[in-house]
């Protein structure tokens, strides 16, 4: 960790210069009524910024990119397939790049609500509402908390300003300042591919190679061409963020190319929320009347995604089409089996059961069958995800395990409770798993703590309104999910009923 900082550090802008027709200058629009609302301490001291300085006057303009000596704020181009259709330029069209923060590793500081840009769409407003931006903030901290790599807040600003969403009232507008590796996202080569040369389009894999995977550029001679590595890079670390959003049961929600990262992070929360009464389709978006973006299809629509992104990069792959698509389809496999290893390792933790990296091919079956049955109970039963799986870490008998809420496994059912929990005990017993491992596996697995729809949208509501008291301890109480604190004890309920939550994508 680096010293707090007083003064403004100076801010970079390596992207915009290497890639100018990729980043747009533009002005935020910072009202004049803004202020910091909050700001997120550990996350600044982390930056080695000085966490009361930000909240300052002079802050909020280092933060908006509005000070002195700022550099020249820009919005950055990409492209998109929005739910599956394509978008030639989306760009941030109410998003700017305020610049570069180099410490040990790079990050952007990006806003959100800052204001139209060249690239908003006729008609819009360039506005984030402040309940939107608080959402993304406590969404982000909540994934960061659960170990999951993802953008963070680092401020949210009141701007003072009413906006018109839903319904005839207006609501309170915010900005989200936030932190991310970098806001490079599989939408950015697909508009690369449209506008930028062929040497560009190579320097643009190498910067991404540079700043997420150095570790994959080698000197000299390179073993294959740089856009395959990229792809297979990028393919893997998604395997992993898709592999841990399901088993935190969490729904992004908006899974379009544009919202998926070069660097494997999660990025640009919307509507997106945690299930508490299981089922596999859950969709939490209220414009995804198809499902598109469910639960159960994050992994394979994220294949898709990574299968477009091959796309915009296979005349970098190899010269010969036929041969390009051929590697590209090799890389794309991996992903299926990188992810498939990575929901076993996930789920296997969540069920206490310790799965080594040599087990046998009947092994993986026998623990992939239980994560199946385990799941499918959750679904017929409606039983509440993270509740169970923090019971299961709690109780020293499966076979009696005290359900959340007043749910129950029907006796008359597929399986009983006792027959799944004999399962769980023979598969432990199987893979050699102690009665100690087990109980580490699952105490680093399942969260006693994950932001509760009900209870962050009534939060959101109060900080909308002007009291940001609950929000912020929700966030409190999901920076360190895994340690049940008194002070939190309401937290942890379940809602009476979870069916028919929905949040809104007019963020
Ligand atoms: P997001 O929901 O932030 O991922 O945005 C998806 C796309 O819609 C991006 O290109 C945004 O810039 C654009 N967008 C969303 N909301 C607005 C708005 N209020 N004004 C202008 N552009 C918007
Ligand atoms: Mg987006």
């Amino acid at each position: 960790m680096t010293e707090p900082q007083v003064s403004a550090p100076r801010l970079e802008r390596t992207y915009a210069e290497a890639f100018p027709a990729l980043a747009a200058e533009a002005r935020p629009v910072i009202p004049a009524a803004s202020r910091v609302a909050w700001v997120n301490e550990p996350l600044a001291a982390e930056l080695g910024l000085d966490a009361a300085w930000l909240a300052t006057a002079e802050g909020l303009a280092w933060l908006t990119g509005s000070g002195e000596d700022a550099p020249h704020p820009v919005a950055l181009a990409y492209s998109g397939f929005q739910f599956g259709n394509f978008s030639p330029v989306p760009g941030d069209g109410r998003a700017h790049l305020t610049g570069e923060l180099a410490g040990d590793t790079r990050v952007d500081l990006h806003l959100k609500g800052s204001g139209l840009t060249g690239f908003s769409r006729p008609g819009s407003d360039g506005k984030a509402p402040l309940a939107a931006v608080w959402r993304e903030a406590a969404i982000g901290e909540a994934l960061h908390g659960l170990g999951v790599p993802t953008s963070r807040a680092l401020a949210v600003i009141e701007t003072g300003e009413q906006i018109y969403r839903r319904g005839p009232r207006p609501e309170p507008a915010g900005i989200l300042a936030r932190v991310a590796a970098s806001h490079l996202r599989v939408g950015t080569f697909h508009y690369a591919h449209m506008n930028l040369s062929v040497e560009d389009r190579e320097r643009l894999v190498r910067y991404n190679l540079q700043r997420h995977y150095p570790h994959l550029l080698t000197d000299g001679e390179e073993a294959e061409p740089q856009a395959k590595t990229l792809l297979r890079a990028v393919a893997e670390r998604q395997a992993q963020l898709v592999a841990a959003w399901m088993g935190l049961g969490f729904v992004h929600g908006v899974l379009n190319t544009d919202n998926v990262s070069i660097s494997g992070q999660a990025i640009d929360f919307g509507p997106c929320a945690f299930i508490d009464e299981f089922s596999r389709s859950a969709v939490f978006s209220s414009i995804d009347r198809q499902g598109r973006y469910a639960y159960r299809n994050q992994p394979g629509i994220t294949q898709w995604n990574l299968a477009r992104f091959a796309e915009s990069l296979l005349d970098l792959i190899h010269e010969d089409p036929n041969r390009a698509v051929h590697e590209a389809t090799d890389v794309l496999a991996e992903f299926e089996e990188s992810y498939r290893r990575a929901y076993l390792r996930v789920f296997a933790a969540k069920l206490g059961v310790h799965l080594s990296e040599g087990a046998p091919a009947a092994t993986e079956d026998d623990v992939a069958g239980l994560i199946e049955a385990t799941l499918d109970m959750l679904e017929a039963a409606s039983i509440d995800f993270t509740g169970f799986f923090r019971a299961l870490t709690e109780t020293e008998d499966p076979a009696h395990l005290r359900l959340p809420g007043d749910s129950q496994v029907p006796e008359s059912g597929e399986v009983s409770l006792a027959e799944w929990a004999a399962r769980l005990t023979r598969v432990r017993e199987l893979t050699g798993t102690s009665e100690q491992a087990a109980c580490e596996l699952m105490e680093a697995a399942n969260p006693v703590y994950i932001p509760r729809n009900w209870r962050l949208e009534e939060a959101l509501n109060q900080a909308a309104a002007g009291d940001s008291t609950e929000v912020l301890r929700i966030i409190d109480a999901v920076r360190t999910p895994f340690t049940r604190d008194p002070r939190f004890a309401d937290l942890e309920d379940a809602p009476a009923s979870s069916t028919g939550f929905v949040t809104f994508c007019g963020t």
